[in-house]
This record gives structure tokens, C-alpha cells and sequence, in this order.
């Protein structure tokens, strides 16, 4: 009997915990012994250990260190290798004389340039870039030594297949941290920057996690092409690399962005403690995360260098890693077709009773799920100690704990809203209708951030209508569970970017993919009793209220920077 009742809701959310750790975990660690033109985690450990033994700021005895031993490491692997000089600029000065408590008037930067010259000159470089400076106090095992020595074993790599006709230039900046500074003088005034057509940059924030292609060249549609072809565990958005167009943000790619160079933005989010952490060593740094970020660099750089010509502007497409199996492309107007579809799928499940009375009962439900849901987890997160005083870092350290706080609330809030019975299929068409909403404003304002919205109605509407038509068959059925399955994971693996990216400020953002999530279980879900509904509910809010209240009251993270 609870077999026959739970069964097709719980095999989906199994499936579905499944494929969102498959998007979430990075890859496996590969061993030093395994092919020398693939890219190994181990190998590149070894450079990890030495450039990340100490922390290395800018303008530091430390970072001259660090810089002798790059142009060392670049020359032995066969490269042109040396530095380009230029000074501090005023504001990045104030800033590192506000870490080191000193009073400098000038200070010299160091960017270190190698060069493995093509065989056909005249054809438009790569270029790869990491800074090589850290903030005060942090090894920086993570940010951003994880992208120099991914670049190394990827040049180490590149190598080893032979030479190209496309030249490669390995550019690792100095003064990222205090505002950009080497990678502004490169794209400003080395005449290098000239010979440059792409560019990948890799960057870090945390200290595991998946890397993640999160920003592109604006019109990147030939780009993403490229990335979508040649890398082989992929994680990538579109909606991420919609955002970034849009919010101004900080990497050394910001210069580059300006020139009209293909770029891509590579940067690892998770383990979020340690971004900027004086803890972040190589104990502390998760080796899988090195191993994504490499191996993609491996995979996109080697692509790039092949390709006859480097990827022209097109229209920027839609894409995303299907849970880091491979990456999906299309044209953005496809999301008007899911729309429409979706659509259907929910329009031929209906029933002639209650047509409208249900469908305004659903969407009502929706609604207050969104709307009630987003004022009480804004409360909650204010509760948690968002806002005023609150330590930066120390937000970013709670962001498991908030990611629990909104689990626990997104589960009362469902049980609340839509537990008590099972809806009519006319009230789920109602409960899909806001999403359909936000769909049509999304395909019109962000096309290619809306695929999250769009993709997922249709394969919710196809569920509903299988289970609807088909009540009694079998292959129904497991067609729902894994339609439910697949949009709940994404759902998953979104919402825990969703939390690292904006998690501490926003936590009501993680409303969106429960809501989403919502009209996936609503075909397999049977219902509860009104006061089984009612206790589970006040049980989840009640927990969650402590979490937010454990996360103000607990000590400052020992992760936290000093300055
Ligand atoms: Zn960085």
C-alpha cells in the first residue's frame, strides 16, 4: 500500500539526488602515471605545492619567489619566458598598503609572459591567464594557484602532442587581487596583446567545487560551439554567462572583455569558507576540483588551438552541461517551442470539471508559494544574520547551513501549499501557470538564461499528460519518474549554485527551483491528511527557524581573513 502510493515519487527522488551529485562532484583525481597528453591532477600537485606553500601578495619577497620559479618552470617546458614590468596603480596601492600597514608611494608589479611560438605566425594566438598573486595572508592554494598550474600541465600537455600552427601564450598576471592591475597593463599597453585571438581565463572562489565556464565573450554562440564539442566533463550556463553580461564583476578577463577577443571565464565555486582564507593550503584544497579545472582547460585549449579559424561572433546561444554528462546547445527560439509544447502537454491533461475554479485554485497556490514563501525566507535569512554587521566571509562559511535553512523551509512551504491533497489536473495546470508567466517574460527579456524555466515546463507538462493519459501502464510511468527525476536534479544542482553565487544575500532565490521542483513531484504526488500536511509543515519551520538561529549565534568561522 505505501509501495503502491509512494513508490513512483520516491524512485524519482532518488534518480534525482543521483544525477545532482553527478553535476555537483567534480571528476575523479587522475594519477601521475596516466597519458602524457592527458591532464593529471597529480602532476600539476607537484607545482601546486611549491607556488602554494606560502602566501604570495603582490609586491611581496614571497610573490618574487613564486614569479622566479614560474618563468623557471615555463623555459623547461620549452616556452619564451620572462616578465613585463609596470607600477601599481593609486587605488590598487592604498589597498595593499592597507594589508601590509605600511605607507609605500610606489610599488612594481610583475606580470610573467611565455610564449610557444606556432608554426603559422599570422594566424591569431591563445592565450591563458591566472594571477599569480594572492590576497594578505592566504596561500591561495586555491585562488588562484589552482589556475596556474592547471595552465602549466595543460602547456606540459599541449606539448606533448605536437607542435601547432597556432602560437600559445601563457600570461600569469600580478596584482589581481588589489584591482586588476597586471591584466589591465597587458590588455592596455604589451604589444603582444596584438598577436592575442582568444583568451581563457581561470579563476577561483572557494577552495573545491566544480569549475564552471561562467563567462564568455559577449555574442559567444561559434565560442560555445567550440566548448561544447571538444570538453569532455563539462559544467557550464548560459544563465550564468547571461548574469555576468549584465552585473559588473571582477576578474583579470574584465580588461580582456573590452578587446574583441574570444573569451572564456573558468572559474571553480564551492567549499566557499575558503575563498580568501588564510586556511586555504594545499591540505584544504579539494585535488578534484583541480582536475575539472585542468581538464576542461585541456579540452578547450587544444580545440582552439586546432580550429582552422578561432570561433567568430555569432548570436549568443543557450547551453548548459547536462548534470557534467555533456553540454546541451541551441538556439535560444527553441525555448518559445518548449513553451508552446509545455503548453499543450498540460492543456490536453485536463478535465472538464471545475476547468477554471481549479486551475485559479492551483495557480493561487503557486503564488503564495512564491510570493508568502519569498517574504518569510527574506525574514529568515535577516534572522540568520543577514545584513548590517555581518561578516562577509563568515556568510560565505554559513552557506551550507543556509543551503539546509531553505531546504527545510521550501519542504514546510510545500507541504503548506500544495500537501494536503493530491491536485486535480486542472489545478496543476493552475500551479504551472506563474511558471509559465515568468517563462514568457524570461524568453522575452533573457532568452538564453530562461532554459531553466522553459525546458523544464515542457517535461513537467509531459509527466503530467503520461501519468493523466496513461494511469495504468507501466512504461507511462517510469517515463514520468524520469522526466520528474531529471528536472528535480537539475533543480538540485541549480539551486546549490544559485546558493553559492548569491545564497548569503538572497536566500529566497532558492524559491524558483523549489517551485520548479514543485511541478515535477505534483503528478507522482498522492497527498497527505490535512493534519499530517499541518505537522510536517510546522515541524520543517521550526527547524529551519533554529538553523537560522544557530548560524547568528555561532562563533566567527576560523576560515575567516584577518584584514
Ligand atoms: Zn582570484
Amino acid at each position: 500500500m505505501m509501495l503502491r502510493k509512494w513508490g513512483l515519487l520516491f524512485a524519482a527522488l532518488c534518480l534525482a539526488l543521483i544525477l545532482a551529485a553527478m553535476a555537483i562532484m567534480p571528476p575523479t583525481p587522475q594519477a601521475a602515471n596516466i597519458a602524457a597528453d592527458k591532464f593529471s591532477s597529480a602532476r600539476a600537485m607537484t607545482d601546486l605545492r611549491i607556488i602554494a606553500a606560502r602566501p604570495h601578495p603582490t609586491g611581496s619577497a614571497e610573490n618574487a619567489k613564486v614569479r622566479d620559479y614560474l618563468v623557471t618552470r615555463l623555459k623547461s617546458l620549452g616556452l619564451e619566458a620572462g616578465m613585463s614590468e609596470s607600477q601599481l596603480g593609486e587605488r590598487a596601492l592604498k589597498r595593499l598598503n592597507k594589508w601590509s600597514g605600511e605607507a609605500k608611494s610606489e610599488q612594481a608589479i610583475f606580470n610573467v609572459i611565455g610564449v610557444l611560438p606556432g608554426t603559422d605566425l599570422s594566424k591569431p594566438a591563445v592565450l591563458l591567464m591566472a594571477h599569480h598573486d594572492t590576497v594578505w595572508d592566504s596561500p591561495g592554494a586555491a585562488d588562484d594557484t589552482v589556475g596556474v598550474v592547471s595552465i602549466l600541465e595543460i602547456v606540459r600537455a599541449i606539448k606533448e602532442s605536437g607542435p601547432n600552427e597556432r602560437s600559445l601564450i601563457v600570461l600569469f598576471t600580478d596584482g589581481e587581487e588589489v584591482g586588476l592591475s597586471g591584466a589591465r597593463h597587458f590588455f592596455k599597453e604589451n604589444p603582444l596583446r596584438e598577436k592575442v585571438g582568444a583568451v581563457i581565463n581561470f579563476e577561483a572562489r572557494g577552495g573545491g567545487g566544480t569549475a564552471n565556464l561562467f563567462q564568455t565573450s559577449k555574442k559567444n554562440g561559434a565560442a560555445v560551439k567550440v566548448f561544447a564539442r571538444a570538453v569532455k566533463q563539462p559544467s557550464a550556463s548560459s544563465l550564468s554567462t547571461f548574469v555576468y553580461n549584465v552585473l559588473p564583476n571582477d576578474t583579470d578577463l574584465t580588461p580582456a572583455l573590452e578587446g574583441d577577443y574570444t573569451a572564456y571565464n573558468i572559474a571553480n565555486i564551492g567549499d566557499a569558507e575558503y575563498y580568501h582564507s588564510p586556511k586555504i593550503d594545499v591540505q584544504a584544497l579539494d585535488e578534484r576540483t583541480l582536475q575539472h579545472m585542468g581538464s576542461q582547460g585541456l579540452d578547450l585549449t587544444r580545440a582552439l588551438l586546432l580550429a582552422d579559424d578561432l570561433p567568430a561572433k555569432k548570436p549568443d546561444a543557450t547551453f548548459f552541461d547536462l548534470f557534467g554528462l555533456f553540454t546541451v546547445i541551441y538556439a535560444p527560439i527553441w525555448g518559445w517551442v518548449f513553451l508552446v509544447a509545455g503548453g499543450l502537454c498540460y492543456g490536453f491533461s485536463q478535465t472538464q470539471e471545475n476547468r477554471v475554479k481549479d486551475a485559479v485554485w492551483g495557480a493561487m497556490k503557486m503564488v503564495g508559494f512564491l510570493g508568502l514563501g519569498g517574504v518569510v525566507l527574506y525574514a529568515l535569512n535577516m534572522l540568520s544574520g543577514h545584513g548590517g554587521s555581518a561578516n562577509y566571509y563568515d556568510r560565505l562559511a554559513a552557506i551550507g547551513k543556509l543551503e539546509a535553512l531553505a531546504l527545510l523551509f521550501c519542504i514546510a512551504a510545500f507541504f503548506a501549499a500544495f500537501g494536503r491533497t493530491a491536485l486535480s489536473a486542472n489545478a496543476r495546470f493552475g500551479a504551472a501557470l506563474p511558471i509559465f508567466i515568468l517563462g514568457i517574460v524570461g524568453q522575452v527579456f533573457a532568452p538564453t538564461a530562461t532554459y531553466f524555466i522553459t525546458l523544464p515546463l515542457l517535461l513537467c507538462g509531459l509527466a503530467t499528460l503520461l501519468i493523466r493519459r496513461w494511469p495504468e501502464k507501466i512504461w507511462a510511468k517510469v517515463g514520468a519518474v524520469i522526466l520528474a527525476a531529471g528536472v528535480i536534479g537539475y533543480m538540485i544542482s541549480l539551486g546549490h549554485l544559485l546558493m553559492l553565487g548569491v545564497g548569503p544575500d538572497m536566500l529566497s532565490v532558492a524559491l524558483l527551483p523549489a517551485a520548479i521542483s514543485v511541478l515535477a513531484i505534483l503528478p507522482l504526488y498522492k497527498g497527505v491528511s490535512k493534519r499530517t500536511a499541518n505537522l510536517i509543515s510546522a515541524l520543517c519551520l521550526v527547524v529551519s527557524v533554529g538553523v537560522a538561529l544557530w548560524i547568528r549565534l555561532d562563533p566567527i568561522a576560523t576560515t575567516v581573513p584577518l584584514y
